[in-house]
């Protein structure tokens, strides 16, 4: 099941891929099944009994809605730095035997299509490629074993970093949590549409169409498996919330010299069998003048 979330004339919506069409409903119309988010958290057969009802919707021009963040809140979102070996050296980093983890706040959160903002004191907005899983059931203390049959599905992220912040210290809580930096969708795939924790898929990120990240799921140190169980170790993980599973080498920080995205670049992640996640670039401050103009 292919699901997407999407504003249309101030209204959210959630449409289904079926046949290569999209159909949607709104929220306000007598049969629209609820965000995605209120599907995932109610489990069950909630997403199901959406897919039967999307199944006979009006047909949508997926084009020209706004896109949504597939979960516009969850509760958790975890991310994992260092997990593909050849990013860690390049980051001049020892390649750890525990995954590096780090929280994202929901205020953070963009959509496909939203730019990707960079503040007016920083040169160093840099692109992070990933592959992010959503948890489909509570999990609490779970095996590597059991872990997938938590995860609902997958989606794309650009966990976008402003570095000098990120490392003004060692947490690197700031420089992952300006506002508008973390880029979410646009498609949601369920996980029984894809290889189990989304091994051998190829992720690549453009910038400028220019392939800049070219890897493999296959090559993260901490699989989506073993990174379910190990998190349900401390804390449990509920319906919704995200583990967004780390980027491959290429970033700008590590390139001689860095390449740092600008005002009017366009960058897209790509995760074979999930989608496009494509965002503009803009200099906050133009789009306060826009505002105050
Ligand atoms: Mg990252």
């Amino acid at each position: 099941m292919r699901l997407s979330s999407y504003s249309r004339r101030g209204k959210n919506g959630l449409a289904l891929l079926i046949d290569g069409t999209w159909r949607g409903l709104e929220e306000g119309q007598p049969a629209f099944p609820g965000a995605l988010q209120t599907l995932i958290e109610a489990g069950g057969d909630s997403l199901a009994r959406a897919e039967n009802v999307l199944k006979a919707a009006p047909t949508l021009d997926f084009e020209s809605v706004r896109k949504l963040p597939p979960l516009s809140r969850p509760e958790k979102i975890v991310c994992v730095g260092l997990n593909y070996t050849d990013h860690s050296s390049e980051s001049g980093f020892k390649q750890p035997d525990y995954p590096t983890i780090f929280g994202r706040f929901n205020s953070s959160l963009i959509a496909d299509g939203d730019p990707i903002l960079r503040p007016s004191f920083s040169e160093q907005l840099d692109y992070e490629g990933e592959l992010v899983a959503v948890i489909g059931k509570t999990a609490r203390d779970v095996s590597e074993t059991d872990a997938l049959g938590f995860v609902a599905g997958y989606s794309i992220f650009n966990d976008a970093s402003i570095r000098d912040y990120q490392f003004k210290a060692p947490q690197w809580t700031p420089g992952k949590n300006f506002d508008d930096t973390g880029a979410f969708g646009p498609i949601f795939v369920t996980a029984d549409e894809l290889p189990p924790g989304c091994q051998g898929l190829k992720l690549q990120t453009r910038l400028n169409g220019e392939v800049v990240q070219n890897a493999s799921i296959s090559d993260m140190v901490f699989s989506v498996a073993k990174l379910v169980a190990l998190l349900s170790e401390f804390m449990t993980l509920k319906p919704g919330d995200l583990v967004v599973t780390g980027t491959p080498s290429g970033v700008g920080l590590a390139r001689k010299p860095p390449l740092w995205m600008q005002h009017g670049d366009t960058v897209e992640v790509e995760v074979e069998g999930i989608g496009i996640l494509s965002n503009p670039v803009r200099d906050r401050q133009s789009l306060e003048a826009v505002k105050v103009a």
